[in-house]
């Protein structure tokens, strides 16, 4: 039984000229998306659908804060106290208390000096870039 080495043509070199045929044609063709799988008129090479190509919208690497929320990061990167920080923004103690909980909480931290680190790790301060 030598039919085995007949087998001169295992998928391999199928799949490698279907390939090449497609490089060589640069015509639109139908191809599915790389991303998510859906067809679309491939064009110059391309490997995923235009939908899946578009810019997504940004995504947001931090929560959202409210102008308040960062006036207080900011001034807890410049380790102002609570009294400190309540004087700049004529708030009470337990305000500034009251917003750093939340804070504390909706960054998932315990503490300002995280909060601190989590300014400075999230680009806060993109104006100071420049320095
Ligand atoms: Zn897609």
């Amino acid at each position: 039984m030598q039919s085995e080495t007949g087998a001169y043509y295992p998928e391999q070199p199928k799949t490698d000229l279907m390939v090449r045929q497609i490089e060589l044609r640069p015509v639109i063709l139908l191809r599915s998306c790389f991303r998510c799988g859906k067809e679309f008129r491939r064009e110059e090479g391309e490997r995923i659908c235009p939908s899946c190509r578009a810019p997504k919208r940004p995504k947001k690497l931090s929560p959202r804060l409210s102008f308040r929320e960062k006036q207080i990061i900011d001034l807890i990167c410049q380790a102002k106290l609570n009294k400190e920080i309540a004087y700049d923004l004529h708030l009470t103690e337990g305000t500034i208390k009251e917003y750093l909980n939340r804070l504390f909480r909706k960054l998932q931290i315990s503490n300002r000096t995280e909060l601190a680190v989590w300014a400075l790790t999230h680009q806060m301060h993109q104006v100071d870039e420049c320095a």
